[in-house]
């Protein structure tokens, strides 16, 4: 039995080992490499993801672990789906540093549900760095429900994040196994959510005035928006907030 402790290290370990080989890795160099402890965890890559390297050092870091499952998604996509999200974050003027890593078993299945979405939330925290600013994103294989009037289905909550923390979880998305659960809309419906959820982290707040990335239920629009959800000045007001707060308090530090 592997403690909780030592999963942890198991992901920052292997992680950070790379991170010092690999400066700047890009998407045709990815490949998952085995831990030295074999089993449970796989690093897939690291990813310098800024050009710049004097932001490099100012900027947040997010670390994005996908975790293995049913109809979870690829490597590839979950860059694909970061790639997507990212535009959102440049509007509230934020570049993240990105680390991807990968779980290739899911710690808190049991608690992956519709009802229970907070436990689950709860039992990731063994995923976050001790590093209480850098922001954890955990994603999950869509959870899949069976309807008998509707036909198969995820479960419609997306992702749940601490506001103003450090972790989120969210749904590689599709709503229906009848129209695909790995369809064409996936991809783009996954990077609202973790774009939303990630929002929530940096103290973004719900607001259902009008379709946008912080509207409670923003998954609906993802279609209508193209993925290109509006982003409201409110919203970009608060991040704004939140990171000036942040580099207040932590200086260049991360
Ligand atoms: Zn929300």
């Amino acid at each position: 039995m592997i403690s909780t402790r030592q999963r942890r290290e198991n992901v920052y370990g292997n992680s950070n080992r790379h991170w010092l080989g690999c400066r700047c890795l890009f998407v045709s160099n990815m490949k998952r490499v085995s831990s030295s402890l074999g089993r449970l965890v796989k690093v897939s890559i690291i990813a310098w993801l800024t050009l710049f390297p004097h932001v490099a050092r100012t900027e947040p870091r997010l670390d994005i672990i996908s975790v293995d499952g049913l109809f979870a998604v690829s490597d590839e996509q979950v860059q694909t789906i970061y790639a997507d999200a990212a535009r959102y974050f440049a509007q509230v003027g934020i570049t993240f540093r990105v680390k991807y890593l990968a779980v290739d078993y899911n710690p808190c299945i049991y608690k992956h549900s519709l009802v229970s979405r907070e436990s689950e939330l709860k039992c990731f925290e063994v995923f976050t760095t001790r590093r209480s600013k850098v922001i954890t994103y955990i994603m999950t294989p869509p959870f899949v429900t069976v309807d008998e009037a509707y036909g198969p289905q995820t479960a419609w909550i997306a992702g749940i994040a601490k506001l103003c923390g450090n972790l989120a979880t969210g749904n590689a998305e599709e709503k229906s196994l009848s129209k695909g659960v790995i369809g064409d809309s996936r991809l783009m419906e996954s990077a609202t959510v973790m774009a939303h959820e990630i929002l929530h982290t940096m103290c973004a707040t719900h607001n259902n005035s009008a379709p946008n990335i912080m509207h409670p239920e923003a998954n609906r629009f993802t279609q209508q928006y193209s993925g290109n959800l509006p982003v409201l000045e409110f919203t970009k007001r608060q991040v704004k907030r939140w990171y000036v707060k942040r580099r207040k308090a932590n200086g260049t530090e991360q």
